[in-house]
C-alpha cells in the first residue's frame, strides 16, 4: 500500500480540516496536504501538482463542492473526490455522485474516510491501468491498421460464406473496386476459374494456410492474376492475403513462348556458361549433331570441332564476342559418328542488366546440304558456261567466243600498239569428203583436224570453229612474217597428217589459209576477218593448200 498521501483538502474550516487530517495520519498515511476554500485557490493548486485525493466539503463560503468536483474534471485527473459533509440531503448527495463524486461521507462519520480514500485510491489505480490498456490497445490497432493499409498485398477477411467483411485499399486497387463495393460482394462474385474451393473449406478448418493463384474479374471486366494465402481465424472467418502476379505471369508466358520457340527452333541452339561449358541444348542440336542433352551438358563446344577450321576463324570468334558483338560464320563441324558438316552459326553473349557476360549463345544452322547444292550449282553455272562456248562437234571454241576475245585481243592490239595476226582456214574441196566417205566419216574428219590445228598452235594462240569446215585462229603479238610462218606450219601439219575415215585407208585432207595483219586504218576484227576473208578467197583461187595474205 502507498504509504505518502497528498491531499487536497477544499474546507473553509481549518480545525475539521485537522480533524481529518489526524484521522488519516492514524490510520498510517503520511500526509502531505493543501487546504484550499476558492476556486481560483483549486485551480492553482490542481495546475501546481498531481493530488492522489481531493476531499471537499460541500458548502463553502465562496466555493462549494459541486463546483470543485467540476474543477477537477476540467483538470483531467484521474484523481478519486470524495465529498465530506454535513448533511445536505439524499437528493444533493445522489446529484454529486451521480456528476462523478467518487464517495460521500457525513462529517459526523470521519470514521469511514480512512477506508474509503484506501478503497478509492484502489478504484482509481485500477482505472488508470484500465486506461493505460485502452491507450496501448488504441496504438496497437492504429499501428496495425497502417500496416494493413500501407500493406501492397491486398488483405481481406472473408466470413464462411466468403463474404468480404474487411478489405485493406490494397486489395481495393488490385481489383479496382471502391472498398465499401467490395463489401458488399463475395469471393465467388469476382472470380473467373470456379475458386472458392480456395478456401476448401475442410483444409481451412485443419489450421492449415492455402496458397493459389486464381483469376480475378476486376470492376472494369479485366482479368487479373492473383496469388492468395489464406488462413482461418478463430471463429471461422477467413482472413487472405492476394498478391498481383499478373507482371509475373506475363514474364512466364513470355518466357514460356520464347522456351518454346527455342525448343522448336529449326536451328541447333547450344547456351553456354561464360567459360564455355554447356548449360543448355535444344532437340534439333541433338539432331544434327547425335549429341544427346546428357551428353552434351557440362561438355565445351569443341566436341563438335573438326579440326578442319583455321585457328585465326576461332580467334576472330572469341574476340568478336568478347566485345559484344555478335559473330557469324561458317564452321565445317564433326558429328557423333564422325561425319563432317557445315555450321552456319551465330554466336552472341548474354549480359545481365550491368552488362556483365553471363552466357553465351549460338544458333547452328547445318548448311551442308546448301553448301553441296551450291557447288552442284557452281559446277552446272560453269558447265552450261563451257557449253555456250564450245562448239559440240570439235570442241573447241565456237565463232561466238572466238569473236569475243577477238574483240578484246583486237582492242588491247590497238591500245597497247602491239601486232596481232588472224588465220581463215577452209578445207579444200571437203563436199567431196562427204559425197566418198559419207557424212559420219565428214564429221570424223571435222574432228580429227580441229585435232591437229589445236595440236599445231602455241598456248596463245585463240583458235575457233567458224561454222561448216571453217577455222580461224588469232596470232596475239605476233607480226605478219612471224604469223605467215606459223600459218605455213599449220597447213603442213595437216596436209602431212593421215585422217582415219570409217573402213577406209586414211586420206589426206589440205587447207587454204588467208592471212590479215592488224593495221592502222583496221576499226575492229571484223575488218580483220574481212581482209583474212579476201585472202583466203585468193588461196582457193591460185590453187589451194596454201597461205596466202591480202594482196
Ligand atoms: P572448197 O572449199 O575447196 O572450195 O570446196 P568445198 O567442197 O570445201 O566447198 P565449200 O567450202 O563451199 O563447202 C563446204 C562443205 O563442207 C559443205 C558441206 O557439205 C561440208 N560441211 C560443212 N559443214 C560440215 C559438217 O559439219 N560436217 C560434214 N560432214 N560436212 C560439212
Ligand atoms: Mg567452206
Ligand atoms: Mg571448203
Amino acid at each position: 500500500m502507498k504509504n505518502s498521501l497528498a491531499v487536497l483538502i477544499v474546507e473553509d474550516s481549518e480545525s475539521d480540516t485537522q480533524l481529518m487530517v489526524r484521522l488519516l495520519k492514524k490510520a498510517g498515511y503520511e500526509i502531505f496536504y493543501r487546504r484550499v476554500e476558492t476556486a481560483a485557490q483549486m485551480s492553482a493548486a490542481l495546475a501546481e501538482q498531481t493530488w492522489d485525493i481531493v476531499v471537499s466539503d460541500y458548502n463553502l463560503p465562496q466555493f462549494n463542492g459541486r463546483a470543485a468536483l467540476e474543477l477537477l474534471q476540467e483538470s483531467q485527473m484521474n484523481t478519486p473526490f470524495i465529498l465530506v459533509s454535513g448533511a445536505i440531503g439524499e437528493e444533493s448527495a445522489a446529484a454529486i455522485m451521480k456528476a462523478g463524486a467518487h464517495d460521500y461521507l457525513m462529517k459526523e462519520n470521519l470514521l469511514r474516510l480512512s477506508p474509503a480514500i484506501k478503497r478509492e485510491l484502489a478504484q482509481a489505480e485500477i482505472r488508470q491501468e484500465r486506461k493505460q490498456a485502452e491507450q496501448k490497445l488504441r496504438e496497437s490497432e492504429e499501428r496495425y491498421r497502417t500496416l494493413v493499409e500501407q500493406a501492397v498485398e491486398g488483405i481481406f477477411i472473408v466470413n464462411a460464406e466468403g463474404r468480404y467483411l474487411a478489405v485493406n485499399s490494397a486489395l481495393c486497387k488490385i481489383m479496382g473496386y471502391a472498398c465499401n463495393e467490395i463489401l458488399q460482394l463475395k469471393m465467388c462474385d469476382i472470380t473467373w476459374n470456379s475458386h472458392p474451393k480456395t478456401l476448401h473449406k475442410m483444409e481451412l478448418q485443419s489450421g492449415k494456410t492455402l496458397y493459389g493463384e486464381h483469376k480475378l474479374i476486376r470492376k472494369d471486366g479485366s482479368l487479373i492474376d492473383v496469388e492468395i494465402s489464406a488462413r482461418q481465424l478463430p471463429g471461422g472467418n477467413v482472413q487472405g492475403i492476394m498478391r498481383d502476379i499478373s507482371e509475373r505471369k506475363q514474364a512466364e508466358e513470355k518466357i514460356r513462348k520464347l522456351s518454346s520457340a527455342v525448343t522448336h527452333s529449326p536451328a541447333a541452339i547450344i547456351i553456354t556458361a561464360t567459360d564455355g561449358r554447356i548449360e543448355y541444348v535444344n532437340p534439333k542440336f541433338t539432331a544434327i549433331t547425335g549429341y544427346s542433352m546428357e551428353e552434351a551438358l557440362g561438355k565445351t563446344p569443341r566436341i563438335l570441332k573438326s579440326g578442319q577450321t583455321p585457328p585465326e576463324v576461332y580467334t576472330d570468334l572469341w574476340q568478336t564476342i568478347l566485345a559484344g558483338r555478335e559473330w557469324r560464320g561458317e564452321l565445317l563441324n564433326r558429328k557423333k559418328n564422325g561425319e563432317l558438316y557445315w555450321d552456319l552459326s551465330s554466336i552472341s553473349a548474354i549480359t545481365d542488366a550491368d552488362g556483365n557476360i553471363t552466357h553465351f549463345v549460338a544458333v547452328n544452322e547445318d548448311i551442308t546440304q546448301r553448301k553441296e547444292n551450291e557447288s552442284k550449282i557452281a559446277r552446272l553455272n560453269i558447265g552450261l558456261e563451257q557449253l555456250a562456248i564450245t562448239d559440240y562437234l570439235t570442241n573447241l571454241h565456237n565463232r561466238r567466243y572466238f569473236m569475243q576475245r577477238g574483240a578484246e585481243e583486237f582492242k588491247r592490239a590497238k591500245r597497247n600498239r602491239q601486232a596481232l595476226t588472224l588465220l581463215m582456214l577452209d578445207i579444200d574441196e571437203f563436199k567431196k569428203v562427204n559425197d566418198t566417205y559419207g557424212h559420219e566419216a565428214g564429221d570424223m574428219a571435222l574432228q580429227q583436224v580441229a585435232a591437229t590445228l589445236k595440236f599445231s598452235l602455241r598456248e596463245v594462240d585463240i583458235l575457233g570453229r567458224m561454222g561448216g569446215e571453217e577455222f580461224a585462229v588469232l596470232f596475239p603479238s605476233t607480226a605478219l612474217p612471224e604469223g605467215l610462218s606459223l600459218a605455213e606450219r599449220v597447213r603442213e601439219n595437216i596436209a602431212h597428217t593421215p585422217f582415219e575415215v570409217q573402213n577406209n585407208p586414211p586420206i589426206t585432207i589440205t587447207v587454204s589459209i588467208g592471212i590479215s595483219a592488224i593495221t592502222e586504218e583496221m576499226m575492229n576484227i571484223d575488218d580483220m576477218l574481212r581482209s583474212a576473208d579476201a585472202a583466203l578467197y585468193h588461196a582457193k583461187h591460185s590453187g589451194r593448200n596454201r597461205v596466202m595474205k591480202c594482196q
